[in-house]
């Protein structure tokens, strides 16, 4: 008898990225294949591209698709653009913080790093200071820290980047459609998300965000696969230089359109409402929460024994996140749950819990 038998996942629930997905989004990834060098694909292709840099509000940059996971847009982002810098500084707040850090050290990239402590926010004054004296060319972080669920301040990194002249890199891809971004407003010359967060839909899709400022740049070519030029002159024809994970991107569009017509608003507000359903229900529980600024995309707790829960919700088919920290678990608010779906995750918690 197999875990993962049919039956059975009708009657799991995940609450672990990207969370539950809709059945009908499920449909349209088990239709027949599509020939990717067809027209018809690359329409759709182009089509998703027009409606991701309106949902990230970046009228007149480029979204370059890759079949990959979100590191490895991150590995490109680091080789091929951070690479031409002259000195680069990374917030490291958590767990993906250093993972930029790692990639730059990986290509022989001297940084310099700006500590946060973990789950707390940036004091901004400081930090400001920090970027006067050192004067990088090029700043990376994160939007969301998932590691921790704390939620920086966009908008004033922004702002202080453009008046010191350094560039802005933002891992976006747990903060997209969770909390309101926009490379505009924000000033962000690039951007990375992520198929399996915001947009609640397979593994397997990864988007670099090109900012107008960046059309005509001079990235370096040391990587062969995620080569920008490259994959820029085949996306002007709805096209990816290799194969594409075809489905995924059938599942994408639809996805697309449903986030189109309910608008990007609607949506955050709507995994705003799930976050401060499940804060709500849990309050009375009195568990220690974490970060500072919490994002609406993952409420993150400390529990006694949190790797028992975990496997104990497991074992009734609920799927919630360990890690990050020693005892925390994260609920993800991103799939298609409801308030109610919140509410009944809750109380098991609290049965869970023998509270
Ligand atoms: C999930 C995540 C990533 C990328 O993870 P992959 O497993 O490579 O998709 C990067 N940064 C943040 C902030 C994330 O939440």
């Amino acid at each position: 008898m197999g875990m993962f038998q049919l039956e059975q996942l009708d009657q799991s629930d995940s609450f672990a990225f990207p969370g539950r997905i809709s059945r009908e989004l499920m449909r349209v990834a088990a239709t027949p294949i599509p020939y990717m060098r067809h027209a018809e694909f690359s329409s759709l292709v182009m089509r998703c591209e027009e409606m991701l840099l309106e949902l990230v509000d970046n009228a007149g940059g480029r979204c370059m698709p890759f079949t990959a996971s979100g590191t490895a847009a991150m590995e490109a982002v680091v080789a091929q653009y951070v690479g031409t810098k002259q000195k680069p500084c990374v917030l490291v707040g958590g767990g993906f913080g250093k993972r930029w850090v790692e990639l730059c050290s990986y290509h022989g990239i001297q940084c310099v790093e700006y500590t946060v402590p973990y789950a707390r926010d940036l004091d901004y004054e400081d930090w400001e200071s920090f970027l006067i004296e050192q004067k990088p060319d090029v700043f990376l972080c994160q939007h969301h820290e998932t590691s921790s669920g704390q939620l920086f301040d966009m908008e004033r990194i922004g702002r202080v980047c453009k008046r010191l002249g350094i560039s802005l890199v933002v891992d976006a891809i747990s903060s997209f459609l969770s909390d309101p971004f926009s490379m505009r407003e924000m000033g962000v010359d690039m951007a990375v998300i992520s198929s399996q967060k915001g947009l609640s839909i397979l593994p397997g899709l990864a988007f670099i965000f090109l900012s107008p400022a960046l059309q005509g740049y001079e990235f370096s070519h040391s990587l062969y696969y995620f080569d920008f030029q490259e994959n820029l002159k085949n996306l002007d024809r709805g096209q990816t230089p290799y194969s594409p994970a075809t489905q995924l991107f059938m599942m994408l569009h639809a996805r697309l359109l449903e986030l189109k017509s309910m608008g990007r608003e609607a949506e955050v507000a709507r995994v705003r409402r799930n976050a401060l359903a499940f804060r709500e229900a849990i309050a009375p529980l009195g568990l220690s929460s974490n970060p500072e600024c919490p994002s609406n995309c993952v409420t993150a707790f400390y529990v006694d024994r949190a790797w028992d829960i975990f496997m104990s919700l497991y074992a009734q088919g609920v799927y919630v996140m360990p890690g990050g920290d020693e005892n925390l678990l994260r609920v993800s608010h991103i799939g298609y749950h409801s308030e109610e779906d919140f509410a009944k995750l809750a109380s098991l918690l609290q049965r869970v819990l023998g509270k």
